[in-house]
C-alpha cells in the first residue's frame, strides 16, 4: 500500500489533473462510512427521517412499476426480477424494521444500510442458490434507495476554504461544494471528461482525480496543496513549499488579470481569419461570466443541469421563465439550448437507476422520445422564449435519422399549436444536433440535409469511438480526443457541414485544449464553444495562430496513424 501522509511530514502524491489551478487549505476527508454511520438523530427529527424513507421508497416503487409495465412486453427475465424487487421493496417486515431502526435513532441512510445488510447476511448463508442470488438483489435495491435518498438529502456542512477528499463525487456534489466554498477536490474515481470534472472546471475549483486509495492516504484536517495543472497533491507542505505555491498562485491571478485586456479585442488569427467564440453554460448565472469575457453567443446550454436542484421536471411556465431570462440576457447574440440530456453520469428524477451500462443506455434523445410529455413541455417553453429570434434548439446523443425526424416532427407539432393559440415564437428557429456518436459523424452528410447546424461533442465522441468510459480513471489513458480515429470523425463532420453549407462548431472539451486550437482551425472549424473561464486564454492563442500554417498542420495531423504521432506533431 502507498505511504500515508503523517502529521507534519511532507508527502507528495500523484494523480490525474482534471481541473486547473492551485488550491491550498485543510483536507476534509469524506469517508463513505461517514455517510453510513453518522451521529444518532434527535427524537424531533424522527418523523422527518421516516418521511424521507417513505418518499424514497414511493419513488423507487414508481420507477420499478414503470419499468415493469414496459418490460412485460419485452423480456420475461427482466419482468421477473423487477417483480421480485417490487415485492422486496414493499415487504412489510423489512419496512417495519427500517422504521424501527430510525425510531432507535439512526438516520434513514444508516437504517436502510443496516437493515438491508442484515437481511443480506441471512440470504448469503443459505445453501439454496436462488436464495443466495437474492442477496445481490438486496444490494441493488439498497443502492437504488440510497441514491434516491442522497439526491434528496441535505448536503453535509463543510467549512469554506476546505479541500474535499472523497472516493468519488457526483455533479450535484460539485454544485453543493461550490456553494459551501470548497476550494479544491481530490478523488479516487472519475474521468477528466466526466460531468463532475467539467463542472469543477467551470467553477474554477482545482481538482485531481484517480488517486488510488486516497481515503487511506490523506488524514482529515492536515494541510494540503493541490496542483491541478500537474495532478500533484502535497500533504503537510514545508514552509518553503507553501511559499512557492503561494507565489505561483499570485502569478496565476496576475496572468488572469492581464487576459482581461483581450475582452475588447477581436478573435481573429494573425492573418485575419475570424473565429467565433461562444460559451458552454450550466446555470443561468453563467451568462454573466459569459458576457464578462465577451463571448459572441452561447454555444451550449446544458439544460439538464438546470434540473439539478429540483426533484422533478419543471412545468412549461417555469422553464419558459428560465429560457426567456437567458435569451434576453444573451440578446442580440444567439443562445443554443440543448434539450435535456439526462442519463449516463447526469442523473435526473424518473431515470432508471439500475442500467448496467448507462452511457450506452437510456439517455439524451432516446429518453426524450420515450417521454414525449417531458420533451413537448420543454419544446413549448423554448419556442415561446424564441420570440426575439436569438434561440436555437439542439438535440443530444443522436444516432439515427429517425430520432432527428421524430424530434423535428414534434417541434413542428408544437409550433402549430402555438400558432393556433396565437402565441409568438420564432417560426424559423434553427434546429441542430450534437455530433457525439460515431454513427452521427459517419452519417453526418445525411443529417446535414435535415438540420441547421452541427456541434461536435468531443467528450462523448471520444468515449464512444474509443469505447472508453469518460468517467472512469482506469481507462483515462485510453480516453484520448487526439486519437486519429476521433480526429477523422471530426474531419468527416466538418466536411459534411461545409458541403451542405450548414454551420459547425466544437463544444466538447477539445475545443479549449491548448494543443488543439490550431489543428481544429486548420481542419475548417470557425466556431468554438468553451467554458467562460478559458475563453480569453483561447482567444489569446487564436490571435497568435497563422491560418495557412494551421491548415498545413491539420493536414499533417490527419495523416498520422497513432495518437503518439499526433501528440508529437502538436508538441503536447
Ligand atoms: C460532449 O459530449 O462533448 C458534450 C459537449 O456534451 P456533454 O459533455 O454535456 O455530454
Ligand atoms: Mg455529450
Amino acid at each position: 500500500m502507498a505511504k500515508q501522509a503523517k502529521k507534519n511530514k511532507e508527502l507528495i502524491i500523484k494523480g490525474i489533473p482534471s481541473s486547473y489551478g492551485i488550491a491550498i487549505g485543510p483536507a476534509v476527508v469524506i469517508k463513505s462510512e461517514s455517510v453510513i454511520m453518522p451521529s444518532i438523530i434527535c427524537e424531533i427529527d424522527i418523523p422527518e427521517e421516516i418521511k424521507r424513507f417513505e418518499i424514497a421508497q414511493h419513488d423507487l416503487i414508481d420507477e420499478f412499476t414503470t419499468h415493469l409495465s414496459k418490460s412485460a412486453k419485452e423480456s420475461k427475465n427482466v419482468f421477473a426480477i423487477l417483480e421480485s424487487n417490487l415485492l422486496i421493496l414493499k415487504d412489510p417486515f423489512l419496512n417495519e424494521s427500517i422504521r424501527r431502526r430510525i425510531k432507535d435513532g439512526f438516520p434513514v441512510e444508516s437504517a436502510v444500510i443496516l437493515e438491508f445488510d442484515h437481511q443480506k447476511q441471512f440470504f448469503q448463508q443459505s445453501k439454496d442458490k436462488l436464495l443466495k442470488e437474492k442477496s445481490f438483489e438486496l444490494d441493488n435495491i439498497k443502492e437504488n434507495l440510497l441514491s434516491y435518498l442522497r439526491n434528496r438529502s441535505v448536503p453535509f456542512s463543510i467549512e469554506a476554504g476546505s479541500i474535499v477528499i472523497a472516493k468519488s463525487v457526483s455533479p450535484t456534489d460539485i454544485v453543493n461544494f461550490h456553494h459551501a466554498g470548497v476550494k479544491g477536490i481530490v478523488t479516487e474515481v472519475g474521468g477528466i471528461a466526466s460531468h463532475a470534472s467539467i463542472l469543477a472546471r467551470s467553477f474554477e475549483m482545482p481538482a485531481v482525480i484517480g488517486v488510488n486509495e486516497v481515503l487511506l492516504l490523506i488524514d482529515d484536517n492536515i494541510d494540503i496543496i493541490i496542483d491541478g495543472y500537474s495532478g500533484t497533491i502535497i500533504c503537510n507542505p514545508t514552509p518553503a513549499t507553501h511559499r512557492e505555491y503561494l507565489e505561483r498562485k499570485s502569478k496565476e491571478e496576475l496572468h488572469r488579470k492581464e487576459l482581461g485586456a483581450l475582452v475588447k479585442l477581436s478573435s481573429t488569427t494573425r492573418d485575419g481569419k475570424p473565429i467565433k467564440l461562444c460559451t458552454n453554460i450550466d446555470f443561468i448565472e453563467d451568462i454573466d461570466s459569459s458576457t464578462m469575457v465577451g463571448a459572441e453567443g452561447i454555444g451550449l446550454v446544458r439544460s439538464e443541469h438546470l434540473l439539478m436542484a429540483l426533484q422533478h421536471f419543471p412545468s412549461e411556465e417555469e422553464q419558459y421563465q428560465w429560457y426567456l431570462n437567458m435569451a434576453q440576457r444573451t440578446y442580440p447574440n444567439n443562445i443554443t439550448i440543448r434539450v435535456f440530456d439526462v442519463g449516463s453520469d447526469k442523473f435526473a428524477e424518473g431515470m432508471p437507476h439500475h442500467e448496467s451500462n448507462p452511457a450506452l443506455g437510456f439517455r439524451g434523445i432516446r429518453f426524450l422520445l420515450s417521454r414525449l410529455d417531458i420533451f413537448e413541455t420543454q419544446i413549448y417553453a423554448i419556442l415561446r422564449a424564441s420570440k426575439n429570434k436569438n434561440v436555437r434548439i439542439m438535440l443530444p446523443m443522436v444516432t439515427s435519422l429517425r430520432e432527428v425526424q421524430s424530434s423535428i416532427e414534434l417541434i413542428e407539432r408544437c409550433k402549430k399549436s402555438l400558432d393556433t393559440a396565437d402565441i409568438a415564437f420564432d417560426r424559423h428557429i434553427p434546429v441542430g444536433i450534437m455530433i457525439e456518436t460515431p454513427a452521427a459523424a459517419l452519417k453526418s452528410k445525411d443529417f446535414a440535409s435535415h438540420v441547421s447546424f452541427f456541434s461536435i461533442g468531443t467528450n462523448d465522441l471520444t468515449q464512444y469511438t474509443l469505447a472508453a468510459d469518460r468517467g472512469n480513471e482506469l481507462v483515462s489513458d485510453v480516453f484520448d480526443s487526439f486519437h486519429p480515429a476521433v480526429l477523422q470523425l471530426i474531419k468527416i463532420t466538418i466536411d459534411s457541414a461545409k458541403e451542405k453549407k450548414i454551420s459547425v462548431s466544437v463544444c466538447g472539451e477539445l475545443a479549449g485544449h491548448s494543443g488543439a486550437t490550431a489543428m481544429l482551425i486548420g481542419m475548417g472549424i470557425n466556431e468554438l464553444s468553451v467554458s467562460p473561464r478559458i475563453l480569453l486564454e483561447l482567444k489569446n492563442r487564436i490571435r497568435s495562430i497563422n491560418y495557412e500554417e494551421a491548415v498545413k498542420l491539420a493536414g499533417e495531423v490527419l495523416s498520422c496513424s497513432s495518437r503518439s504521432e499526433v501528440r508529437a506533431k502538436l508538441s503536447i
